[in-house]
């Protein structure tokens, strides 16, 4: 199976997620994808990752000759904390079960996704692609931390000892349609999406958790999901590649808050509750090997991404992960 002659299979797991989806519109688009290339896009209710057998069925079935791993047991902050255990463990068993049967299968390139929430908790910034490993993560997440730094230790064991081309990305935080809206525990920006619509809704002011001063770097989720689609067909490193806007495009939550108001046609006070916590001040995150081979990349504006994500999720209240 997958000579040289064999046909493109690129197998997406975690393809209902956030960035699943983004990757999904991208291919579907005219001009995006190449003749006879076939896109899997899985879920979870295609097989359970963590169980070898439904690995082993999915790989048997689709014959991949490429494939996006998306698909890990992601959290917010207090899910993260009260189950480390889960998150190790469970990330653990997803990753071994593809990256081996990546191996097994004979997958000509393997792109799995990293987090720079995994860095080293004390550091420098800008944080870039060298300093995975230089110290402990923060405790919150160290379970999910440490199982998602294996998988770059394990890229280049696997390059060095079976000459794979599996390689990794490491995006900032990413936004945009298909998102978790939750309040609760979803991320920053689809958390104030969501926020913004019930203020709207109620006639509320619409309340900010903390003073609003830090700063984050956004990715796009199309912007993220056409680099990727790149980095499985042109860059050939096994050592990971961070996917982010420039170091000058990092923005202030309070900027962020605003751009959500503005694109939700929302009038009335916008407040900052100093009360809660505002996390780190800034994680700037360098990107510096990407420019290198993607000078002229030009990703999409936060109120432009703000403004697309807002009218996705009011079109798609009912059903959307809120
Ligand atoms: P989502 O939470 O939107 O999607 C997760 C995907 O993984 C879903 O398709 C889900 O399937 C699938 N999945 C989870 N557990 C299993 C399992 N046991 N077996 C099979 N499939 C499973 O994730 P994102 O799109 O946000 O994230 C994609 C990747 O990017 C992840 O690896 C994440 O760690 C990383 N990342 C995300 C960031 C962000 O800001 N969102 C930031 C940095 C990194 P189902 O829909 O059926 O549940």
């Amino acid at each position: 199976t997958n000579g040289d002659d064999a046909p493109t299979v690129v197998l997406v797991t975690g393809g209902s997620g956030l960035v699943g989806q983004a990757i999904k519109e991208y291919v579907e688009e005219e001009g995006n994808t190449k003749d006879g290339e076939t896109w899997i896009f899985l879920s979870s209710k295609e097989g359970d990752l963590r169980d070898r057998k439904a690995t082993e069925a999915i790989f048997e079935k689709y014959q991949p000759t490429h494939v996006i791993h998306l698909a890990a047991k992601v959290g917010g902050l207090f899910a993260n904390m009260s189950a480390k255990v889960e998150f190790f463990r469970e990330n653990i068993l997803i990753n071994d079960n593809v990256m081996e049967c990546c191996r097994i299968y004979k997958v000509k390139k393997l792109v799995s996704f990293l987090s720079t929430c995994i860095f080293p908790d004390k550091t420098t910034y800008p944080i870039d692609e060298t300093m995975l490993h230089n110290g402990p993560p923060h405790p919150s997440n160290e379970g999910y931390a440490y199982a998602k730094r294996l998988i770059d230790t394990m890229n280049r064991a696997y390059a060095e000892e079976y000459n794979c081309n599996f390689t990794s990305i490491i995006p900032t935080n990413i936004y945009g349609k298909y998102d978790n809206f939750s309040i609760q525990n979803g991320h920053v920006i689809p958390g104030l999406i969501h926020k913004c619509y019930l203020a709207k809704q109620e006639n509320k002011p619409f309340v900010i958790w903390g003073s609003g001063t830090p700063l984050r770097q956004f990715v796009f989720s199309r912007d993220l999901a056409e680099l990727t689609v790149w980095v499985m067909r042109e860059y050939h490193e096994p050592t990971p590649i961070t996917l982010s806007v420039d170091e000058e495009e990092e923005v202030s939550i309070k900027d962020v808050a605003l751009a959500v108001a503005k694109a939700m046609k929302f009038e009335g006070p916008v407040e900052f509750d100093t009360s809660k916590a505002d996390g780190q001040f800034k994680k700037t995150a360098g990107n510096k090997k990407l420019r290198s081979y993607q000078p002229d990349y030009q990703f999409t504006s936060i109120e432009d991404g703000i403004q697309q994500s807002v009218d996705w999720f009011v079109e798609n209240y009912d059903t959307c992960r809120k």
